[in-house]
C-alpha cells in the first residue's frame, strides 16, 4: 500500500513538473516581441512548435490595424482574420519572431508551410505587419518586408487585391520584385536589378524564388498561384490562395 501510494505521489510531481513546464514555454514565446532576434540557449529552452500560433485580432492588434491596412471601408469581418506568430530565419542566419496578419481559411497553410521553410534554414529577412511601414505597400517592399493581409486594390487597377482578403502573401519583396513586362516599371522601386537577371548563386542568403526553391514548392503543394508564372505582371514574391 506504502509503494502504491509513493508511485501515486511521483506521478502526481511529475503531472504538476510537466504542466508548469508547458505555461513557462508557452510564456516565453509569447513574451519574445515581432521582430526580435532570439538567441539559440533561449530557443533551447522551449519547445519550437508553441511558437507556432495563430489568434483571432484582439483589441490590441486591431488599434494596430485600423486605418491603416485595415481601412474605413474594408469589407473582411476582423473575425475572417489571424494574427500569427511564426519563427524565420533572417538574412544573417539568426532565429527572429515574425508576425502576420491572414485570412482564417490560410492560416493552417501558412503555419505549416512557415514551420517547415524555418526547419529547413529558409532565410526570410523581415515579416512584420505592413502597419509598421503605414500599410505603404512601397515602402514595406523596398525594407524587403514579407507580409500579407493589406485592404488595397491592385496596383494600376480598381480591382481589389486578393491581399484585401488576407488570401496572398509576398515573400521577400526587394529580393522578388513586380515587373510589369509592358511598361518596365518595378515595385519596389530599389528591387530594379532583381527583376531580370534570376540567377540563384550557391551562398545567396536570400534566394530568388523560382520553380525549384522550396518556397515555390510548398506554396503549390497547397493549391497557392505563383505571381512569377503569370505573362504580366511578372510578380515574384506573390503567392494566392483563390479558392480556399
Ligand atoms: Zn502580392
Amino acid at each position: 500500500m506504502k509503494t502504491l501510494f509513493f508511485a501515486f505521489r511521483c506521478s502526481f510531481v511529475a503531472l504538476i513538473f510537466s504542466l508548469f513546464t508547458i505555461t513557462c514555454q508557452a510564456q516565453s514565446a509569447q513574451q519574445w516581441q515581432a521582430g526580435q532576434v532570439l538567441s539559440t540557449t533561449a530557443l533551447g529552452k522551449i519547445n519550437i512548435d508553441s511558437c507556432f500560433t495563430a489568434s483571432p485580432i484582439t483589441d490590441q492588434i486591431f488599434k494596430r490595424i485600423w486605418l491603416k491596412s485595415f481601412k474605413r471601408d474594408c469589407t473582411v469581418p476582423t473575425d475572417d482574420l489571424r494574427y500569427l506568430r511564426v519563427l524565420h530565419i533572417n538574412k544573417d542566419g539568426h532565429t527572429q519572431m515574425g508576425e502576420l496578419i491572414c485570412n482564417k481559411a490560410i492560416a493552417q497553410d501558412l503555419l505549416d508551410i512557415f514551420h517547415k521553410l524555418y526547419q529547413a534554414g529558409y532565410r526570410i529577412e523581415k515579416m512584420r505587419l505592413v502597419d509598421e511601414y503605414d500599410a505603404d505597400d512601397e515602402r514595406s517592399m523596398a525594407d524587403n518586408n514579407t507580409s500579407c493581409f493589406n485592404f488595397r486594390k491592385i496596383a494600376g487597377s480598381q480591382k481589389l487585391s486578393y491581399h484585401s482578403q488576407g488570401l496572398a502573401i509576398d515573400i521577400n519583396t526587394r529580393y522578388n520584385p513586380c515587373l510589369n513586362t509592358r511598361t518596365g516599371l518595378v515595385q519596389p522601386a530599389n528591387g530594379k536589378r532583381y527583376a531580370h537577371h534570376r540567377i540563384n548563386k550557391k551562398n545567396q542568403p536570400i534566394r530568388f524564388i523560382d520553380k525549384n526553391d522550396l518556397c515555390y514548392k510548398l506554396f503549390i503543394e497547397r493549391g497557392f498561384t505563383w505571381g512569377g508564372s503569370w505573362n504580366n505582371p511578372k510578380d515574384y514574391q506573390h503567392f494566392e490562395k483563390r479558392n480556399p
